[in-house]
């Protein structure tokens, strides 16, 4: 088994709902359990300020799935809840992403791990810190040693 973290967030129709019942289809992976999940959290859009609110979690996988096999699984979960890719860091009903897995490094055109983004944003860290706080980030330290860098950024736990 190997230990990945997916990031979920969700910011149309009841986010919160949505989020929940994305645990519950991260639980029914195949050859995968779900060890952690964190609270839910409710943070300002990145980027393209002007959508909703997102709520955003992160869960801990126990997997022996490999990496892009659960990411295509990742993707059919999103699928299955209506996801529409439209425009990059747009509305969305559920986004699901791959932070980490095991300590590995990838650099394929639709998977990069470590997630590049993770630890420059409060939406990951916080809900990450709150399950697994002294989790390295491979090659970058502790998980809570990145927190006060995104102390500014508003994120309330539901
Ligand atoms: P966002 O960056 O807002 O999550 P998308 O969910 O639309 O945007 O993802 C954009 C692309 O990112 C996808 O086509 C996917 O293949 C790619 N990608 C690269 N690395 C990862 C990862 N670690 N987890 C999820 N998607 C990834
Ligand atoms: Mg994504």
């Amino acid at each position: 088994m190997n230990t990945a973290y997916v990031a979920l967030g969700a910011n149309l129709g009841d986010p919160a709902a949505t989020v929940r019942a994305a645990f519950a289809a991260l639980a029914n992976l195949p050859d995968s359990r779900v060890a952690h999940s964190s609270s839910l959290y409710r943070t300002a859009p990145v980027g393209l300020t002007d959508q909703p609110e997102f709520v955003n979690a992160v869960a801990e996988l126990q997997t022996s799935l490999a990496p892009e096999a659960l990411l295509d699984a990742l993707f059919e979960i999103e699928q299955r809840f209506g996801r529409i890719r439209a425009e990059k860091n747009g509305p969305r009903t559920l986004d699901l992403d791959l932070l980490l897995y095991g300590d590995q490094f990838i650099d394929l055109p639709r998977l990069t791990l470590p997630h590049p983004r993770l630890h420059l944003r409060a939406f990951v860290l916080c809900p990450l810190a709150e399950i697994a706080p002294q989790l390295a980030l491979p090659g970058r330290g502790t998980v809570a040693a990145w927190l006060p860098a995104v102390a500014n950024q508003g994120i309330v736990r539901l």
